[in-house]
């Protein structure tokens, strides 16, 4: 039995059901099995929409059931035994296996066949499955094209496509070879893209690849009584430098980064500064004149970004700013607290971020704790995400781990 997995604010209270949103009342008895009763607000959402053709962009975290929500509507709508007709491009290799197993699970009553194409494993027994030609495809681009391209696997036929998570899809690392794909794709198609985030460069490219999309935003709202939006961006520790410059590119206002080292202080500032970045620094190795001057052109704006360790930052009057970045949890939950709380003063509206590895799971527990709430899982474009540990559709523990 499905056991959980579900974050707090995604549970569906509401009185529907799959069947009020358009679904088989087969298709809505096959996801009672599996321990889904009520849809989630995303499924709420995008089920009926998708239902009726369009192309939508929706904005939803990792974990707010958006593999159902993209999955049911193709499911229903799709006749099998026709080839290919629908593409599910993912990121990682494990997201790829989550959605496999989710349609795993519904194939008994949808009688839709799915093949998931992802590297690191034989090309073999996928090939043999290519060879029944299932009716829907999930993949990461690689292997994808790898198969297109020794003609095992045809996608001339997709008419639906979906993209999950699209800030990395479309991201530098990714786009030629989803570009590539698009190509291969007939424009005739409805498209469906899910994001955590939604840089407008990344906007700027979905949109050319899909026709009047809908947005619909169902990110949380993150922003407590005060207006501070908290994030939390898990990653590897080795991905922990790439996350920081992906946050400083994407939030333009004012920010100040908190660091445990100065040796990162100094990192961070060099390379930010190469960048072109307007950026100061605050350490112990600063003299005290040097560190009241950062401090002044953060707050007169000659300078965007301030970089500032624990101890040269407490007890220091810092300027209201737009954007705090934790890089590393900090040391404890009153201090994650007084550090939010430097932004989003007044009427204002700020960003908490946070960047931490899964060693500090402990940590972001008891700061969750504290909030009386979870702390929203965000992931920065360019930046592969630590997805915590879940649960399968059939209640088994497996640990995501980071597979491309
Ligand atoms: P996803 O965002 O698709 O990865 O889903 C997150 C988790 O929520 C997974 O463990 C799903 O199995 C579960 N889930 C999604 N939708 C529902 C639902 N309507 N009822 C119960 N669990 C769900």
């Amino acid at each position: 039995m499905f056991t959980g997995g579900l974050p707090q604010e995604n549970v569906c209270s509401a009185d529907r059901s799959f069947s009020d949103l358009g679904l088989s009342p087969r298709l809505t008895e096959a996801l009672r099995e599996i321990s889904f009763f009520n849809p989630t607000p995303i499924q709420n959402e995008v089920i009926p929409r998708a239902l009726e053709g369009v192309d939508l962009i929706g904005l939803a975290q990792t974990g707010s059931g958006k593999t159902a929500a993209f999955s049911l509507p193709i499911l229903a709508r799709i006749e099998g035994g026709r080839g290919t007709q629908a593409l599910v491009l993912c990121p990682t290799r494990e997201i790829a296996l989550q959605t496999k197993s989710f349609l795993d699970a519904l194939e008994p009553t949808s009688q839709l066949s799915s093949v998931c194409l992802i590297g690191g494993v034989k090309m073999e027994p996928q090939i043999s499955k290519l060879r029944t030609k299932p009716d829907i495809i999930v993949a990461t681009p690689g292997r994808l094209l790898d198969h297109v391209g020794r003609r095992t696997a045809r996608i001339d036929r997709v008419r639906y496509l979906v993209l999950d998570e699209a800030d990395h899809m479309l991201d530098l690392g990714f786009l030629p070879q989803i570009l590539r794909v698009l190509e291969l794709l007939p424009t005739e198609r409805q498209t469906m893209m899910f994001s955590a985030t939604m840089p407008s460069q990344i906007d700027r490219i979905a949109r050319r690849f899909m026709s009047e999309p809908e947005q619909i935003d169902f990110r949380p709202d993150g922003r407590t009584a005060e207006g501070i939006e908290h994030r939390l961006y898990l990653v590897q520790p080795e991905s922990m430098r790439a996350c920081l410059i992906s946050l400083v590119e994407q939030e333009q206002g004012s920010t100040l980064i908190f660091l445990r080292r100065k040796v990162d202080a100094e990192w961070a500032y060099k390379q930010l500064k190469k960048e072109g970045h307007k950026v100061d620094r605050m350490h112990s190795d600063r003299s005290q004149r040097q560190r009241v001057e950062a401090l002044a052109s953060l707050r007169s704006g000659k300078k965007r970004i301030l970089l500032a360790t624990n101890v040269a930052a407490r007890g220091i009057d810092i300027p209201v700013i737009e954007h705090i970045i934790n890089y590393g949890i900090p040391e404890s939950v009153e201090e994650y607290v007084h550090r939010a709380g430097r932004t989003a003063r007044g009427d204002a509206e700020g960003v908490a971020s946070t960047i931490a590895t899964w060693k500090s799971k402990e940590e972001v527990r008891m700061i969750e704790r504290a909030l009386g709430r979870p702390l929203p899982r965000c992931t920065a474009p360019g930046v592969e995400p630590y997805v915590e540990r879940k649960t399968t559709i059939r209640g088994r523990k497996i640990r995501r781990r980071r597979l491309l």
